[in-house]
């Protein structure tokens, strides 16, 4: 049986806040994608405001109405990212098998840490101390031997609490609650489900799986897994023996991709990431290139291909990438998250050839070679591809910077399927 925790940092940007202006303890604050504007929309809020109704997702003047002393405050993504990184050090104490979940939550497998550190719940209490002691913000964490029951029970006590979910108490603990708590379950799978007399997750987990098939496509059978606690989805970070020889990155995003030109955006964006830090690490050049989508019923597919020219470049990483997706991927389901990895290094001497080919590569690696200085004395957002800028949010994202997080704007409950 696996031990996964998922960890939740509470109120995560208006906790930033909150350590950035110390003097507003005590005070209602919300942050604000546009502070000038009532119109600005609300992203987050601390415990006092929400003790005033303001919600996440309403407009400001909405908010004032409420809570006339709302102090507000714009998004400062790039201080969000620093402590989302801070948090995800004290993670990486305990296990490398860390998967993030927008910028505030993310997954850990510490089935194989339970010997160093003791069981699930021991090390759930342990990260939430660190987190509160050394950085000053809080979390939730949920202990479970699944992904699934982990994010459930990270949302059952909150803030700064640890809720252990087990086969012995799911029953009783998670089917109560209502069918649109389970990660995924939108407006309107609820809404269907709700028509046949199926409001809380105890009511999917005992409906005849085909009836949710019928009701629901696949979906149903997932669904129906996920409420009986048999989801077996990994954590997307974990390390197998050959990815200890390799460089990747992924990244789950915050909502559905519906074509090819989003992922496209991803994949670009992940290639950059993974390329600069196979340029940094000295392991040479790649020959294998693999591609891992995941659809939204979180179920992953995997591509490889081991190519004739080795390479370290984003343009033809991405390249390759893109192919591969094309020959994976049937868009049976939207796509949520994408992973480019890159393997089977060498250090080889082919500058020394003066074939046309290798010459045009050539340039490409000193190009990008450039980039790479320019990004470590300028920052990694002093030069981005066009097409990487025209998703502003994306574009705040320093995935290059280490990390698979990505700034989640909507951060009002479960996400619509
Ligand atoms: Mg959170």
């Amino acid at each position: 049986m696996r031990t996964i925790l998922h960890s939740d940092l509470n109120n995560f940007y208006a906790s930033v806040e909150l350590l950035k202006h110390p003097e507003c303890k005590g005070v209602p604050v919300a942050v604000c994608g546009n502070v000038e504007d009532r119109h600005g929309i609300i992203l987050a809020k601390n415990q006092l405001a929400k003790s005033f109704g303001v919600k996440t997702g309403e407009v400001l003047w909405e908010a004032k109405k409420k809570c006339k002393n709302l102090v507000t405050f714009p998004a400062d993504f790039s201080s969000y990212i620093k402590v989302s990184e801070a948090v995800r050090g004290i993670y990486g104490r305990f296990t490398d098998n860390i998967e993030s979940f927008g910028i505030d939550e993310c997954w850990l497998d510490v089935t194989d840490s339970l010997k160093i550190f003791g069981s699930g719940e021991e090390i759930a209490q342990k990260i939430r101390t660190a987190i509160k002691e050394e950085i000053g913000v809080t979390v939730s964490v949920g202990v479970s031997y699944n992904k699934i029951f982990a994010k459930l029970g990270s949302d059952m006590k909150k803030p700064d609490a640890v809720t252990v979910i087990t086969p012995n108490n799911f029953k009783q603990t998670v089917w109560k609650l209502p069918a649109e708590d389970l990660l995924y379950v939108g407006k309107s799978t609820k809404t269907k489900l709700n028509s046949i007399g199926v409001h809380t997750i105890g009511d999917i987990a005992t409906t005849d799986e085909k009836v949710l098939v019928g009701l629901l496509g696949v979906w149903g059978k997932t669904l129906y897994r996920f409420a009986n606690g048999f989801d077996d989805t990994p954590v997307a970070g974990k390390k197998t023996e050959e990815s200890v020889k390799s460089i990747g990155n992924s990244l789950t995003d915050y909502k559905d991709l519906y074509n090819f030109e989003e992922v496209k955006t991803l994949i670009l964006l992940l290639s950059e990431s993974v390329a600069s830090r196979l340029r940094e690490s000295g392991l040479g050049r790649a020959t294998t290139i693999k591609l891992s989508v995941t659809d939204n019923a979180l179920k992953t597919y995997g591509k490889q291909i081991t190519i004739d020219k080795p390479t370290r470049t984003a343009t033809d990483i991405a390249k390759i990438a893109y192919k591969l997706f094309y020959q994976l991927y049937k868009w049976e389901r939207p796509v949520r998250g994408i992973g480019v990895a890159v393997s089977n290094f060498t250090l080889g001497t082919e500058q020394l050839s003066i074939d046309t080919d290798i010459i045009k590569d050539g340039k490409k690696d000193r190009l990008e070679l450039a980039v790479d200085g320019i990004r470590k004395k300028y920052g990694n957002h002093s030069l981005q591809r066009a097409r990487i800028l025209q998703d502003p949010r994306l574009a705040e994202t320093d995935i290059i910077g280490g990390h698979t997080v990505n700034p989640k704007t909507n951060v009002c409950g479960n996400d619509e399927i």
